[in-house]
């Protein structure tokens, strides 16, 4: 039997594990992919404290799992499929094995949606990307598209007008909703072509993407474009708890500031709980509440 189980291995979850098993509680952490999270996906971040010098997500994340390894959190490369609630602990189930705990920190976070356009989910691969820090490269001197009008968006086109000869920024309003630092940025950025109250519609091409159909102002154009890069919202990963506890109306884990939820045991921290400000500082922390109240509930049960 575990103290604490910790599901996902972003920045909440790695917190949580750093936190956790350094108050001498046994923890393990699953990570169905690599640890790091969302923000691997980044090129760049420059708001995470004590960090000046610009990182790409990879990067920053790079010491984090072994930072919870010194002080013995297990990580296991597996995906929870199913959380049991029993009495007084926990069954968590993977594809893999079954554990048990004391105490559970859910911490999924988010993954990225699609735009909804023909072609999107068949050309993934071929020149449709959800990671300009993954894919950016194969574009060098190219011309690609990006979709969205968040942070997200905006910080990959700039990053991406680094590397391709342009970049058309696709937006379904007039108006942006990233940062204004951010739009600045973009604004003054020559090889940035803003596309705004426009719709991608389909992708043009036959093995790869060589064009994007989209809609403006009731008309349709063909962009020439070599990728089409996505990035329209996260969808929350609530899977393995929305039948276990309260939710909000976007599907959001309700916590109190203790990082618990509807159910005794369980906390969530991170991109998937209510009102989260959805970023690598507020996540951090949010793990660590969740682990030290995780901690404190352990201890209280076995008084
Ligand atoms: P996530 O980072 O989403 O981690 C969740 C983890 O859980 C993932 O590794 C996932 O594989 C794992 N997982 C999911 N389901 C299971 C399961 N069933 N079993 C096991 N593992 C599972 N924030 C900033 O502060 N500054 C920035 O500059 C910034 N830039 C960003 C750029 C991009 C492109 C993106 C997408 C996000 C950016 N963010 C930024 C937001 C930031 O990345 C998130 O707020 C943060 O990563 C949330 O951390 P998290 O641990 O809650 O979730
Ligand atoms: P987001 O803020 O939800 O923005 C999504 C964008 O995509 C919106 O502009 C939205 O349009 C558009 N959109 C949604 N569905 C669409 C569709 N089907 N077709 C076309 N466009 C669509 O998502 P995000 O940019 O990924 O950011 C997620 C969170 O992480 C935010 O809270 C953000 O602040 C944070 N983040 C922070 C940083 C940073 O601090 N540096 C960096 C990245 C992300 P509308 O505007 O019309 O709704």
């Amino acid at each position: 039997m575990y103290d604490i189980i910790i599901i996902g291995g972003g920045p909440a979850g790695l917190s949580a594990g750093i936190y956790a098993s350094r108050l001498g509680k046994k923890t393990l952490l699953l990570e169905k992919l690599t640890p790091g999270g969302q923000i691997t996906l980044s090129s760049e971040i420059e708001n995470y404290p004590g960090v000046c010098e610009v990182k790409s997500g990879l990067e920053l994340m790079q010491c984090w799992p072994k930072q919870a390894q010194k002080f013995g959190c297990e990580i296991k490369s597996e995906e929870a499929i199913k959380i049991t609630p029993k009495e007084n602990f926990f069954i968590i189930n993977t594809h893999k094995n079954e554990y048990t705990s004391k105490a559970t920190i859910i911490a999924t976070g988010s993954t990225p949606k699609r735009a909804g356009f023909e072609g999107e989910e068949e050309f993934i691969g071929r020149g449709v990307s959800y990671c300009a820090v993954c894919d950016g490269f194969f574009y060098k001197d190219k011309v690609v598209a990006v979709i969205g009008g968040g942070d997200t968006a905006l910080e990959e086109a700039l990053y991406l007008s680094q590397i391709a000869k342009k970049v058309y920024l696709i937006h379904r309003r007039d108006k942006f909703r990233a940062a204004p630092i951010t739009q600045k940025r973009v604004f003054a950025t020559k090889n940035i072509e803003i596309i705004f109250n426009a719709k991608a519609k389909k992708v043009i091409g036959k093995e790869f993407v060589e064009g994007l159909l989209i809609e403006r102002d009731n008309k349709e154009e063909i962009l020439k474009v070599d990728g089409v890069f996505v990035f329209v919202g996260m969808k929350v990963n609530n899977e393995l708890v929305k039948d276990l506890v309260e939710l909000n109306s976007f599907g959001e884990v309700k916590v109190n500031l203790k990082m618990e939820t509807s159910l005794k045991g369980l906390y969530a921290a991170g991109d998937i709980r209510e009102d989260s400000v959805k970023q690598v500082v507020a996540a951090a922390g949010d793990g660590a509440t969740a682990a030290i109240n995780a901690v404190k509930f352990i201890e209280k049960e076995e008084e």
